[in-house]
């Protein structure tokens, strides 16, 4: 599709991968404008018989020209942070189509987010419900919120990435929510619109999703039978992405599980996807510094943890191939970055045909990746490059060295 070979040589879209790592250097991110905008329209296509909207996960990604390719398209936005928010609004993004989701607003955030006029506070416990009312009211304004449950269903994911169980930190216990609508309703400073869920991420099955529909649905009659009338469901992210061998629900598989159940009702329909949108529309480009053959063979890139971190942090697999076909001898490799940590893997035992300067392209890098980069051993985050057919736009600059120390200060006394 809009990432593969031809002729041998991987492209995005019409640009030679070889081609962009010379000319912007390496590690560099590369993504496909053509590969996010498909995965935008199917999510809104698979829902279009009923009235929706698709907030995309700004966490998955938040570089502001993929927000604004969004915002062309009309999407929305789930951010967790007033950073996020900022994000959204310098790039275009409509504040009256984001849902302000996470489990720890500030104050600060949560004024801003009301001067600005968003869509609602997913709101993850009831202190925050009061925290939310007393900012509201002290400046005169309703604040819309939904509550985010926590419907205790196991999304059969990694555990790091499961939020919809009891056991975790995230929503409103579903048992409890009844009580805590009550009180919600009840309190001046807030207009109670939506109810919201979240179950986890990079989900291969839909029964998980279904049956947490099913249970939100539930407390939803529950509600307006005391009286509470709940305008929009948010069904939140998570669907998957092909890393290896996973064959991810798609949207439309999604919408198809889900119109039975929604079969008569007329809230608003809202989803928060982030990886399935992004994902799998980006690589992470490396060169091989150096070969270092022994007990296990190495190659070691320049690519770290502190570009990518899932593998070291969920020991997550992706996909790596060498960009331009080489004449070495296929052998097995862990492919390792400089930083001195021995979690610092991109994948390991990987068969691979490496020269020394080989350039590898790891896949499914889109989400996820560059978000999560850090300058742990003072190592400048990489470039990030958007490809639209056959032209490339630099979207982020490499970071220069003294970015970091930018902000810094030395002490001004002997
Ligand atoms: C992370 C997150 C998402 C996006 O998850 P994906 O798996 O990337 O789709 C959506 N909603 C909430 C509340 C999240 O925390």
């Amino acid at each position: 599709m809009s990432i593969g070979r031809h002729n041998d040589r991987l492209h995005v879209e019409q640009c030679p991968v070889d081609a962009l790592a010379e000319r912007y250097g390496t590690p560099l991110y590369v993504y496909s404008r053509a590969h996010i905008e498909a995965a935008w329209r199917a999510y809104d296509d698979a829902f279009a018989d009923r009235d929706h909207l698709v907030c995309y996960a700004v966490k998955a990604n938040g570089s502001l020209a993929i927000l604004q390719l969004l915002a062309r398209l009309g999407s929305g936005f789930d951010i967790v942070s007033g950073g996020e928010l900022e994000r959204v609004l310098q790039a275009g993004g409509d504040p009256r189509r984001t849902v302000f989701s996470g489990v720890g607003k500030t104050v600060a955030e949560i004024e801003r987010a009301l001067e600005v006029g968003i869509l609602a506070f997913n709101v993850e416990s009831e202190a925050e419900l009061e925290r939310i009312d007393a900012v509201a009211t002290r400046h005169g304004v309703t604040a819309p919120v939904s509550i985010r449950v926590n419907p205790d269903v196991d999304a059969r994911t990694h555990p790091y990435i499961s939020t919809g169980l009891r056991e975790n930190k995230f929503g409103i216990d579903i048992h409890d929510a009844e009580a805590v609508y009550a009180r919600a309703a009840a309190m001046p400073g807030l207009r109670v619109t939506g109810l919201d869920f979240h179950i986890g991420s990079q989900l291969t099955e839909l029964e998980p999703l279904a049956d947490a529909l099913s249970r939100s649905l539930g407390l939803l009659d529950r509600l307006a039978a005391q009286g509470v009338q709940i305008e929009h469901l948010d069904i939140g992210g998570g669907l998957g992405i092909r890393y290896q061998d996973e064959t991810p629900p798609t949207p439309a598989a999604l919408a198809d599980a889900i119109r039975p159940l929604l079969a008569g009702r007329s809230q608003r329909l809202l989803m928060e996807p982030g990886r399935a949108l992004v994902g799998e529309a980006g690589l992470l480009v490396t060169r091989v510094e150096y070969l270092k053959p022994g007990h296990r063979d190495f190659a070691i890139v320049d690519a770290a943890m502190t570009d990518l971190l899932r593998p070291a942090l969920y020991d997550a697999w992706q996909r790596i191939e060498t960009v331009t076909p080489g004449n070495a001898e296929p052998r097995r490799y862990d492919i390792v970055g400089p930083v001195c940590e021995t979690a610092d893997v991109l994948g390991r035992d990987r068969a691979l045909a490496l020269e020394p300067d080989a350039l590898l392209a790891v896949h499914g890098a889109g989400a996820y990746g560059f978000v999560m980069a850090s300058q742990y051993n003072a190592r400048p985050r990489p470039a990030e490059v958007l490809v639209d057919g056959d032209q490339a736009h630099l979207i982020r600059e490499r970071e220069a060295l003294a970015d970091l120390w930018r902000g810094e200060h030395l002490l001004d006394r002997p």
